[in-house]
This record gives structure tokens, C-alpha cells and sequence, in this order.
């Protein structure tokens, strides 16, 4: 799906407009008086588009002499992250000098541009729209963020977006069985990276476990988290950076804030904060620690992170503790196999994020979970397979009554997703289904990734 970012000066309603793209009881933490956040990101909907949703939210704090700087470098950041942005200006005070600026900004760095002049119920606004114009960014919509209006226009605006996206519609959620996407190349399918755009992580795991080493350790030089502007900064929910070579972005976490020294009251929020991580990561690196390792936080973690549908990668953090590290290595595998069955395949790496030994091997990992993730198989080879499996082990037959298996399809991506048509869909067993799901999994080389396998009807 695509990342959607809400630009423009304090006050012109960007987080009312986040607030209902992204539904309230999504957003993040908002109301807590005296904390400056700084981008804060949640998934928003509009009809059947689905996106990342990114505000500037700390600019409606600052009131100080310094904010024209960091208006512009916080719309850069937002602007660097996103596939498009959605400029508003207030239509009931019309176009400042700010929002020129803004728009200038944009049409440099942008790569799509929605301008839309919020606020835009009533006539008072009917000028502030027409002045719009002048920023040269092309038509804009009328919208009023606070009471429901343009949300139409604006999902008009995004759907040739989505289609360049094509996760963002959410087709599966509908009925799967209508919507059977055949449009893939024949020879094609297997893994592919998305080029360009970063690779959302975030690192997870119980307190101590190393998550604050070792996303410094990653950012490297180049430490956000701690920059200059800390009292800003050090709030955010993510961070870009490149990592060898391939842009990642970071997400937060409960460990990590607490090391910013964010007010005790945030605290409360945090057990939530690295689940809600989760939902934002497409790769979720489970961060353990080889003292203690799968613990019951770890666990919980680990399965809600499968069951999200992200690609997981198992990290076994302070290696170079570790004394007898063959045996080691042995009983972290038996214990990985015997309590997180659901990540079977997933990799399982050793790292030290204080020595930085390991790391590259760390981002291999994730690069290629992450490609699996992505996985196409086309119709054609998946039916090949199918016959040749049922040819061995065909469906059981219970109380007498054959399944005929007839076809399969991948209507999904993001996790690897499967619809198989069956003449009796629910007279197929779970562990029938678990064989197929292993035997896809091994067959066209997806570990490290959930694979959903949906039955439905078909004659
Ligand atoms: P967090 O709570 O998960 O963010 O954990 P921290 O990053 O704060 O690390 C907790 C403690 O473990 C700190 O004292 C770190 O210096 C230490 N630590 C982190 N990674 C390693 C490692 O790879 N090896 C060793 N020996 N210590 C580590």
C-alpha cells in the first residue's frame, strides 16, 4: 500500500483530517498535554483505499521563533517518506505567504501533490478556494476535515494511486471469492523488491533485550533519535535511515521511548506502543535475548506479529556472551521449533548489537523476508503444483464424500494469500490444509513469511 502524508501550516486542520482518515480509535496518542510529537503515522482508509497516514502533528505546538526551520524540515521529512502528499490550506483565510512557500517546497520534492483547502464548509470559503489556484498544483479539492465533506473527491484523488499501489485496495476483505486477481505473468512470480521505497521494520522484544543498541547501532552515524533538536526529535514515531545500502524505516517502540525520557505518563501507553508497531512494520525483527530467551513477552509478541501477516525475523541478541555457542545454537533451534510452530521457516539469526557482529547477516535476512513477503506465484505454476500434491496425497474422504480440489489462486501479496476452490470447503481438515500450506512454503521458498490459504466453493 502507499504512504500518505498530510502537509501544511499549523492550524489549516491536518489533524482533524488525520483523526478521521484514520479513525479515532487508531490514532496515536495525541492528547497529552506538553508533548511535542513530531511525525506520527497510523493506517487510514477512505472507502476500499487503504494507506499509511503521516501528519506533521508537533507543528500545531510550536509556537517559538524556531518554527519556520522546523516546519520546513519536518515537511521534508514527511514529503521524503511518502508516495503522495496532501497539501491543505485553510480556505476561510485563503493562500500566506507560508503556504507558498510550502507549495514550493512540494513541487520541487514531491512526487504526487493532492492540494485541497480544507475548512472549505460554508461560503466564506468559496474565495480562499479560488485562490488556491495560484499555487499551481493543479485543481483543489474542497474539503471540511471536520465535517465529513470532499471525502469523495479525495478518494477520487487516490484511487489512481492505488492502482499504482495495488495492496491498497482492499479487495480480500470484501469476499475473496469475487475478486480473483489472474492478472500475473506467467513466467514471472517468485520473490521481487519493490525498488526505492524503504523497507518498514520494527524491532521487538522484552526490555533489555538490546532493541535501543541495536537500532543505534543501525542508524549508525546517523542518529535521529538523538539529534540537536531532542525535545522534537526524540518523540518520533519512526525513523529513515539507509542501512547498507537499502532504505529502511524504524519504527518505535516502548523500549526505545523509554530510553528518550519521555514523561512517566507516555509509560502507560507503551505496552500497546510495540504492538502497534507491529501493525505499522512489514518485517518484524523479534529481538532476543540469548540469557532469556523466548520468554513469554517474546512469545506473544512473535505470534501476534504472525498473525498481523508480517514477515518475521528471529534476532538472538548478546552473542558474545555466549560460551558454548554450537550447543547453544542447537537448543535455541529446538526451543524455536517446539514453541513458535506458527514461525516455522522463519530465520534465526545471532547477532551482538554492542559489537555490531552479526548485523550483516542481520539484513540479509530481513531483506529476503521482506522479498518473500512479496511473493507472486502465477496461477499457472500454482496449478501445476496442485496437481502434482493432490496426485500423491489426495483430500481425504470423510463420511464417504469426495473433495474435488479444483483450483488455486494467489489473490494477495503481503503476506503470500491463497484461495483454494473446493466442491466441500469445509470438509477439507486443518492439517490437510497445513500440508498444502507447508508444501507451498517449502516448494516455492517462502520462509520467513505467513502464508494464509482461504477455502471457498467453486464448481
Ligand atoms: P532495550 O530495553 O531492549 O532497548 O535494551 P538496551 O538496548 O537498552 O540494552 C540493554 C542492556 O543490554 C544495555 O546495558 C546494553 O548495553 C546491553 N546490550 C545490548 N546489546 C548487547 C549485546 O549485543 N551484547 C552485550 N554484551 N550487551 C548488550
Amino acid at each position: 500500500s502507499f504512504t500518505l502524508a498530510i502537509v501544511g501550516r499549523p492550524n489549516v486542520g491536518k489533524s482533524t483530517l488525520f483523526n478521521r482518515l484514520v479513525g479515532r480509535k487508531l490514532a496515536l496518542v495525541d492528547d497529552q498535554p506538553g508533548v511535542t510529537r513530531d511525525l506520527r503515522e497510523g493506517e487510514g482508509r477512505i472507502g476500499p483505499v487503504r494507506f499509511t497516514v503521516i501528519d506533521t502533528a508537533g507543528l500545531e505546538e510550536v509556537t517559538d521563533a524556531s518554527l519556520p526551520g522546523r516546519m520546513r524540515a519536518l515537511t521534508e521529512r514527511a514529503v521524503d517518506s511518502a508516495d503522495v502528499c496532501l497539501f491543505l490550506i485553510d480556505a476561510r483565510v485563503g493562500v500566506t505567504p507560508v503556504d507558498r512557500t510550502l507549495a514550493e517546497l512540494l513541487r520541487k520534492r514531491a512526487p504526487r501533490v493532492i492540494l485541497a483547502a480544507n475548512k472549505a464548509e460554508g461560503r466564506a470559503a468559496e474565495a480562499g478556494l479560488i485562490e488556491a489556484w495560484e499555487l499551481g498544483l493543479g485543481e483543489p479539492l474542497a474539503l471540511s476535515a471536520e465535517h465529513g465533506i470532499g471525502m469523495d473527491d479525495l478518494l477520487r484523488a487516490l484511487e489512481p494511486i492505488a492502482a499504482e499501489f495495488p495492496d491498497a485496495a482492499a479487495i480480500f476483505e470484501v469476499d475473496v471469492g469475487d475478486e480473483v486477481d489472474d492478472n500475473v505473468d506467467e513466467e514471472g512470480g517468485g520473490a521481487a523488491l519493490p525498488a526505492g521505497r524503504p523497507i518498514q521494520i520494527a524491532v521487538v522484544g522484552r526490555p533489555n533485550a538490546g532493541k535501543s543498541t541495536l537500532v543505534n547501532a543501525i542508524l549508525g552515524e546517523d542518529r535521529l533519535l538523538t539529534g540537536p533538536e531532542a525535545g522534537i526529535t526524540r518523540d518520533a514515531i519512526a525513523v529513515t535511515v539507509d542501512w547498507m545500502g537499502t532504505p529502511f524505516r524504524i519504527f518505535d517502540t516502548a523500549g526505545m521511548r523509554k530510553k528518550a525520557k519521555v514523561q512517566a505518563k507516555l509509560e502507560k501507553l507503551s505496552v500497546s506502543d510495540g504492538l502497534r508497531a507491529v501493525k505499522f512494520a512489514e518485517v518484524v525483527v523479534v529481538l532476543l535475548d540469548v540469557q532469556v530467551p523466548f520468554e513469554s513477552q517474546d512469545l506473544r509478541i512473535a505470534d501476534l506479529a504472525e498473525r498481523e501477516g508480517r514477515a518475521v525475523v528471529v534476532a538472538v541478541n548478546k552473542w558474545d556472551l555466549e560460551e558454548e555457542k554450537p550447543q547453544k545454537l542447537n537448543e535455541l533451534r529446538e526451543a524455536f521449533g517446539r514453541l513458535l510452530p506458527q514461525l516455522r521457516g522463519a530465520p534465526m539469526v545471532m547477532v551482538s548489537a554492542l559489537t555490531g557482529k552479526g548485523l550483516d547477516r542481520l539484513h540479509t535476512a530481513i531483506v529476503k523476508a521482506y522479498a518473500v513477503w512479496n511473493t507472486r506465484i502465477s496461477t499457472a505454476r500454482l496449478n501445476r503444483w496442485l496437481a502434482a500434491q493432490t496426485a500423491d496425497h489426495p483430500p481425504p474422504a470423510p463420511a464417504g464424500r469426495r473433495i474435488r480440489l479444483r483450483y488455486m489462486t494467489q489473490v494477495k501479496t503481503r503476506p503470500p494469500t491463497f484461495v483454494l476452490f473446493a466442491s466441500i470447503p469445509d470438509a477439507v481438515p486443518e492439517d490437510y490444509k497445513r500440508f498444502l500450506v507447508n508444501g507451498l512454503r517449502r516448494d516455492f521458498d517462502m520462509p520467513g513469511t505467513p502464508i494464509r490459504l482461504y477455502l471457498r466453493s467453486g464448481d
